[in-house]
C-alpha cells in the first residue's frame, strides 16, 4: 500500500462547481471540499483490484463500461463514496471499513453509478447555473430596496429590513428547491442501482442495510460524523421506497460468494493494518483469532512498528497459506525495504510481479527496491521496470522520483531532471516542475523526444483553482 499525493488533475472541474454549490446547498459541498483540499490518495493493488471487479459488472449493465471510470480510495476514514467529474468514484478507505459484506459496498458503488449514468451532476451544475441567475436578480432587487430604504433617511427603517428579507427570502427558496432537486436525483439513483443490481444478478439487500444505517433520524445521524450522510440527505421516505422495491428483487436472499467475502475481509484487514493504530488493530484482530485476515492485519502493524523479524515471520506463515497470493510477497519485500534492507526485497517484489501480472504500483516498488540496493548492476533493470510502470500507472509519482534516482545513477543527468519534474508535476507542483523541466531542456539536443516532453512541462498551464506556484 502506497500513500500518494492527489494527482493535479483531479480538482479542475470540481474547483468552479464547488464554489457554485457553496453557495446553495451546503452539504454537497461537504463531500466535494475534500476533494479541493487535495487530500491524499490511497494507492494500493489488491483494494483497487477488489473495487474494480466490485465495479466491472455494474458499470458494464449501465452502459458504462467504454468510459474508463475509475474508482479513487480516498485517505478518509469516515463513510463516503461520491461521484465528482463524471469519470472517477470516489470511495472512502472508511467505507470499506465500515462495510461488513461485498454487497454492502458494491450497493454503494451501484447507486453512485446511477448518478453517472443518470448525468446527475451535469444536470445538478445546470440547476445551479440557473439559481444563481435567479439569486442575482433577487440580490440586484434586495439592494435596490436596501437604497431606498436608506434614502429615506433612516437605515433601520421597515423598508430597509424589507431589503434583507428580500435577499434572505429567495435564496431560502432556491436552497429548498435544490435541495428537493437533489432529493429527486437521490431516488433516481437509488432506483438505477436496484436495477443494475438486478441486472447482475445481484441483492440489493447491502444498499438498503448501509442506507438504513444513514436514515436521518438514526442514531448515525444524530452522531452526525459521517461526511456520507451530509451529501446524501436520507430521509426515512427515502429508505422506505428503497426498502419495498429492494425486496421485490429476486436476488434479495442472495448471499456474497465466500471467496469474494475473503477478499473483502482480507482488504479490511490491510486498511486496517495499515491505517490504524497499533492497539486498535489489536482489539479488532486479536491474537485469539487465527483467520488469515486476521494474521495479516497483525503481520502489517508488527511491521509497520518496527519488529521486522516477527513481521517477516509472520508474513511467511500468510505464504504458506497462499503460496500464490502476490500480495503477501508484495508486503514481505515492502517491509524489507522499509526496514533497511532493499537487497533482500528484491526477490520477493519480483515473484510479487510476476503473480500479479506485472501490476505497476508492485513493479514501483521493485524498481525502488533495485535503487534502494544500491548496486550499480541493478540500475538498467530498475530504469527498464519503472520505465514500463510509467507507462501504464500515469498517475503515481512515486515512478517518476525512483526513475529520476536511477537516472542520477547512471549520471544521466537530463533524464534524471525530466523524471524529477514529471514528478512534481504529478504532485501539483508546478513551480519545482517548470524549474526542473527547464534544466532539462538545457541537457537534451533541441527538439529530442527528452526535450519535447520538458518543454510541455514548461509550458503547461496550471488548471483553475490550482495556484501557480
Ligand atoms: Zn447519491
Amino acid at each position: 500500500m502506497l500513500l500518494d499525493i492527489a494527482p493535479r488533475k483531479k480538482s479542475s472541474k470540481l474547483t468552479a462547481l464547488t464554489t457554485a454549490v457553496a453557495l446553495a446547498i451546503a452539504p454537497m459541498h461537504a463531500a466535494l471540499a475534500q476533494e479541493q483540499k487535495g487530500p491524499p490518495i490511497l494507492r494500493d493493488t489488491e483494494a483497487e483490484q477488489l473495487l474494480r471487479d466490485y465495479t466491472r459488472p455494474i458499470l458494464r449493465t449501465a452502459g458504462l463500461e467504454k468510459q474508463n471510470i475509475q474508482i479513487v480510495i480516498l485517505n478518509e476514514g469516515g463513510f463516503n463514496a461520491f461521484v465528482a467529474d463524471g469519470r472517477r468514484i470516489f470511495v472512502n478507505y472508511g467505507a470499506m471499513m465500515q462495510s461488513e459484506s461485498p454487497n454492502q459496498i458494491i450497493g454503494v458503488l451501484a447507486h453512485e453509478t446511477g448518478h453517472l449514468a443518470g448525468g446527475h451532476l451535469a444536470k445538478l451544475r445546470e440547476q445551479l447555473a440557473q439559481a444563481q441567475t435567479q439569486m442575482i436578480i433577487a440580490m440586484l432587487l434586495g439592494a435596490g430596496a436596501m437604497v431606498a430604504g436608506a434614502r429615506g433617511g433612516n437605515s433601520n427603517s421597515g423598508l430597509a429590513n424589507a431589503g434583507a428579507a428580500a435577499i434572505a427570502g429567495p435564496q431560502e427558496m432556491i436552497r429548498r428547491t435544490l435541495i428537493s432537486y437533489q432529493r429527486q436525483q437521490e431516488e433516481n439513483a437509488d432506483r438505477a442501482g436496484v436495477k443494475f443490481l438486478t441486472a447482475t444478478g445481484q441483492s440489493p439487500k447491502g444498499m438498503y442495510e448501509t442506507f438504513k444505517r444513514f436514515t436521518n433520524d438514526s442514531l448515525f445521524a444524530a452522531r452526525g460524523a459521517d461526511p456520507y450522510l451530509q451529501s446524501h440527505p436520507m430521509p426515512s421516505e427515502r429508505v422506505a421506497a428503497l426498502e419495498e422495491l429492494a425486496r421485490s428483487s429476486a436476488y434479495w436472499e442472495k448471499k456474497d460468494d465466500p471467496a469474494l467475502q475473503l477478499r473483502h475481509d482480507m482488504v479490511r484487514a490491510k486498511i486496517s493494518g495499515f491505517m490504524e493504530r497499533q492497539d486498535t488493530v489489536y482489539r479488532r484482530y486479536p491474537l485469539s483469532n487465527d483467520s488469515m485476515p486476521a494474521r495479516y492485519a497483525r503481520a502489517i502493524t508488527t511491521y509497520l512498528h518496527g519488529d521486522l523479524r516477527s513481521a517477516v515471520a509472520q508474513i511467511d506463515g500468510l505464504i504458506q497459506l497462499q503460496p500464490n497470493n502476490p500480495y503477501f510477497y508484495e508486503l514481505r519485500g515492502q517491509a524489507l525495504m522499509e526496514g533497511g534492507k532493499p537487497a533482500e526485497a528484491i526477490a520477493p517484489l519480483r515473484k510479487a510481479v510476476q503473480l500479479s501480472n506485472n501490476a505497476p504500483l508492485i513493479e514501483m516498488l521493485l524498481g525502488q527496491a533495485l535503487v534502494a540496493a544500491d548496486n550499480k548492476a541493478h540500475t538498467d533493470e530498475a530504469i527498464a521496470i519503472l520505465r514500463a510502470a510509467v507507462a501504464r500507472e500515469t498517475e503515481a509519482p512515486i515512478g517518476y522520483t525512483q526513475l529520476a534516482m536511477a537516472y542520477g545513477r547512471k549520471g544521466d543527468f537530463a533524464q534524471a531532471d525530466l523524471a524529477s519534474a514529471q514528478a512534481a508535476f504529478l504532485r501539483g507542483d508546478n513551480k519545482t516542475a517548470r524549474d526542473l523541466a527547464s534544466r532539462a531542456k538545457t541537457r537534451f539536443a533541441v527538439g529530442t523526444p527528452g526535450w519535447v516532453k520538458a518543454d510541455d512541462i514548461v509550458s503547461a498551464k496550471p488548471l483553475p483553482g490550482q495556484k501557480n506556484n
